[in-house]
């Protein structure tokens, strides 16, 4: 039997399947999808078994054929599903299927660590084989495999004698902390007696007795009001231990959660819920987009179709935004579905992520929530997939290998014969367009659940503020408004626009204002560090006292920073609490959910925040939001500058008034008149479709056209523009004349660490050479890059223009 194995070398002359001979000791157990250890060359390096077939490839020379070595799975971490999978992407999307293999596996797999058997039942294992096992009851692969015990270990694993277990590296070994419980060489009734005249010690080892099920931390004895020094006495006497206990890496595992009882549909939810389940019933692939303002019941309907999915024995997968995964989210899902449901987000470590993907490989959990990379759950018989929030762009990977999350969801949703939903309150352009063609059945949730009004809009003309000599960052109407709440005590949200709008440090005398020596960009000031920092290549310095050109002691810092925003806030309202969500003050695992729960708790009067506080907040106190500066967005040079200004704002709005309380919205700008912003005011999301639409066809972008943007880049100007010119040339051979080649010209960021860019826009509708000359550059430069990193990014479809 032959194995076709992807190497694990990722360069291009090797991306595709080499023949190996599989052993005879291995060929019982070998599967698809699992890692082995192959000689290639010199070296011996990790592959994927691709596919597993009886004859080699004709051509070549059987006598040639080296063995796999050794397997590192037992049960495959990639479904058949995933192997195919990858195969598909990486032809059409010019991308190296090592590298979307190993962007489907959890990053525990990647990092140190190793396999084993570990003991289930005893009685079950033989004795010679028995004495193998460590004290632990663990039986490393590697050592089974150099043992010859491979073949009788594995038919024990199907008898669940034994079982696999994955004995991760330090960072991600399971955390412990320290627990205390009765020591077992007393009788609980005697040690009680004994303790009567000292009631202190009495409750705590009462207390202990009643949690023996449980490991009790430590410092829960104070948190529950009993004597932590009653403890110490008490294990000098041996009546209780301390020791190490495992903390659960699940952090709602041991919770019960309250059973959440399904709602009654509006007839609106009713009539989406009745056009979804036919399909699931049908057992086919369509693809809807569930077009619905926020608070209009999007998600109650995911989970009553998620209920169907599940009573049909199937699996569900539904991706979020990485910032919409909040505990309030998930709580939800765990809610009605308890513990069938994984989370797969990057605020979990490793390790936690590992055992989450476990879950659903070994179909203990058949519902997932998470983020863009979880579209790879390896799931086996999904029954429908959901993306909440489908226009996000975090749904694209920028890194290599790029990719977007929903070419992945489409093509599985295909591969189960289930449907795809799309939900947004402003779906993409390319969405709601394909939805308006027929490709997408769309469903609408125009109101919100209860037919709640949605919040009053103001907008300012914050020209006509400067005009009337008001030059503070706060509008009248807004300062009004604010003090308003307070005095009601009622809260307010404070979003500001951060991109583009850092801080930065300016020469008040020659306007000099210090760059990055690497890229071309004014470095941002952070004034917790004190330091100037460059937001592409990390570059940092000490900001100067004195112009470097011009010697001007007038040098100071500009621009409104959140920082600096709460300085303003704190001078203006001295009674507010403030709390500031950015991305100095989130850094910390946690510290995100932390501010959100103070703010829900009341412990802050104004959450001031950037773009991470435009979703998932839902706090019935909250009646006023304001915008501080919406046109920030709408000045980038990118074609999605518009759309992206509505979504945003329309998703701020969307924080106040979801209670019962009334809501009110003031948005500050110097372009009242724009499109984008008077749609948001009217709510009218096809409006700003339409209007949109228009500019997009004049302008030849998505969804008329389809892009990919070359970025060729070098440290020598010269090699990058003579790169960019053949780049040039073989897309002008290959495509023809109905398709549209811009530049090649410098990008909008023109420097990036020391190094040159240049970019090409291609437009088009229908090429058939684009595919070949897209893989020839591709590999040409490959080559190159390893030769003397010249480097060729290709971007289908892409969300970032600069
Ligand atoms: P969306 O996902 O569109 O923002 P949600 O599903 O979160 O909307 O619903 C908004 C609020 O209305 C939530 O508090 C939810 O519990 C509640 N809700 C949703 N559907 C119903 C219903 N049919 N009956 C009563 N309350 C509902
Ligand atoms: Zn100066
Ligand atoms: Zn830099």
């Amino acid at each position: 039997m032959i194995a076709k194995v992807i190497v694990d070398v990722p360069a291009k002359n090797v991306d595709f399947t080499f023949d190996y001979l599989i052993p005879e000791r291995l060929a019982p157990i070998i599967q698809v999808g699992v890692r082995v250890i192959v000689p290639f060359g010199p070296r011996t390096i990790q592959g994927y078994v691709m596919e597993i077939v009886d004859e080699a490839d004709p051509e070549l020379d059987l006598n040639k054929l080296k063995e796999i070595k050794e397997i590192q799975d037992i049960k495959p971490e990639l479904t058949p599903e995933l192997v195919k999978l990858s195969e598909w992407y990486g032809k059409y999307h010019v991308t190296k299927r090592i590298s979307i293999l190993e962007a489907m596996l959890p990053s525990a797999i990647k990092a140190k660590y190793t396999k084993a058997f570990e003991i289930a039942e005893d009685e079950l294992i033989p004795d010679d084989l028995l004495e193998k096992f460590d004290r632990e009851g663990h039986y490393a692969y590697k050592a089974a495999q150099q043992n010859g015990d491979l073949d009788r270990l594995v038919p024990l694993m199907k008898d669940e004698a034994i079982r696999e277990i994955t004995l991760l590296s330090q960072n991600t070994r399971k955390k412990t902390q320290r627990a205390i419980r009765i020591s077992s060489e007393h009788n609980p009734d005697d040690v009680l007696a004994m303790l009567e005249k000292h009631p202190k010690q009495y409750d705590v080892y009462a207390y202990l007795l009643d949690e023996q099920q449980r490991d009790v931390p430590l410092k829960e004895i104070d948190e529950v009001g009993l004597s932590p020094s009653s403890v110490k006495t008490l294990e000098k006497n041996g009546f209780v231990e301390k020791y190490d206990a495992i903390v659960e890496r699940d952090p709602y595992a041991s919770r019960v959660f309250e059973q959440e009882e399904k709602r009654q549909l509006t007839p609106g939810q009713q009539e989406a819920y009745d056009a979804i389940k036919k399909v699931i019933d049908e057992e086919k692939q369509e693809t809807f987009l569930l077009h619905g303002v926020t608070g209009s019941g999007k998600t109650e309907v995911y989970l009553q179709t998620i209920e169907a999915v599940l009573q049909q024995d199937k699996q569900a997968m539904m991706l979020v935004p990485e910032i919409a995964l909040t505990p309030q989210m998930v709580l939800r899902f765990k809610k009605r579905f308890g513990d069938e449901v994984a989370v797969l987000h990057s605020a979990l470590s490793k390790g936690e992520r590992y055992d989450e993907w476990q879950k659903i490989r070994d179909g203990r959990a058949r519902v997932s929530v998470g983020a863009r990379s979880s579209v790879f759950a390896p799931f086996t018989n999904l029954g429908m997939i959901i993306i909440d929030e489908e226009h996000e762009a975090t749904y694209k990977q920028e890194d290599y290998p790029r990719y977007h999350a929903k070419d992945f969801a489409l093509w599985r949703s295909e591969y189960h014969n289930c449907p795809l939903i799309l939900g947004s309150a402003t779906p993409s352009l390319e969405t709601y367009a394909r939805a308006e063609k027929g490709v997408y059945h769309l469903l609408s949730l125009p109101e919100r659940v209860n037919n709640q009004p949605l919040p009053a809009i103001n907008i300012v003309d914050m020209r006509e503020e400067l005009a009337n000599g008001n030059r503070s960052m706060f509008s009248t109407s807004l300062r009004e408004a604010i003090e308003e709440r307070l005095a009601r005590n009622e809260q307010i949200v404070l979003f500001l626009n951060q991109r583009g709008y850092s801080s930065f440090v300016l020469c008040r005398d020659c306007g000099h204002v210090p760059q990055c020596p690497n890229c071309d960009i004014s470095l941002t000031y952070h004034k917790s560090s004190d330091q100037l920092k460059c937001h592409y290549c990390g570059y940092q310095e000490t900001p100067p006292n004195k112009c470097p050109n011009c010697e001007s002691v007038h040098i100071r810092q500009m621009g409104t920073g959140t920082q600096k925003v709460e300085e303003l806030l704190n001078r203006e309202f001295e009674e507010a609490k403030i709390i500031r969500m950015d991305a100095d003050t989130t850094s910390r695992k946690g510290a995100h959910e932390k501010l959100l729960n103070d703010f829900g708790e009341g412990k802050g009067d104004i959450l001031l925040g950037t773009q991470m506080i435009a979703k998932g907040l839902d706090f019935p106190n909250i009646t006023l939001v304001g915008v501080l500066n919406a046109d920030t967005m709408l000045n980038l040079p990118d074609f999605r500058a518009s759309e992206r200004t509505f979504q945003l704002l329309t998703q701020v709005s969307g924080r106040a008034g979801r209670h019962e309380k009334e809501g009110e919205v003031i948005i500050q700008t110097y372009n009242p008149d724009h499109y984008a912003i008077q749609d948001v005011q009217l709510n009218d999301y096809l409006s700003f479709y339409h209007k949109e639409m228009k500019y997009r066809q004049i302008g030849k972008y998505p969804p008329y056209y389809f892009l990919i943007n070359f970025t060729i880049s070098h440290v020598n100007m010269k090699e990058v523009m003579q790169a960019a010119n053949h780049v040039h040339q073989i897309l002008l051979q290959h495509l023809t004349d109905k398709a549209l080649v811009l530049g090649p010209s410098p990008a909008a960021l023109a420097r990036i660490n020391r190094e040159y860019r240049f970019q090409i826009l291609v437009k088009y509708k229908s090429e058939p050479e684009l595919h070949k000359a897209l893989q020839y550059l591709d590999d040409y430069y490959h080559e190159k890059y390893l030769k003397d990193k010249l480097s060729l990014k290709i971007d289908i479809n892409p969300y970032m223009m600069m």
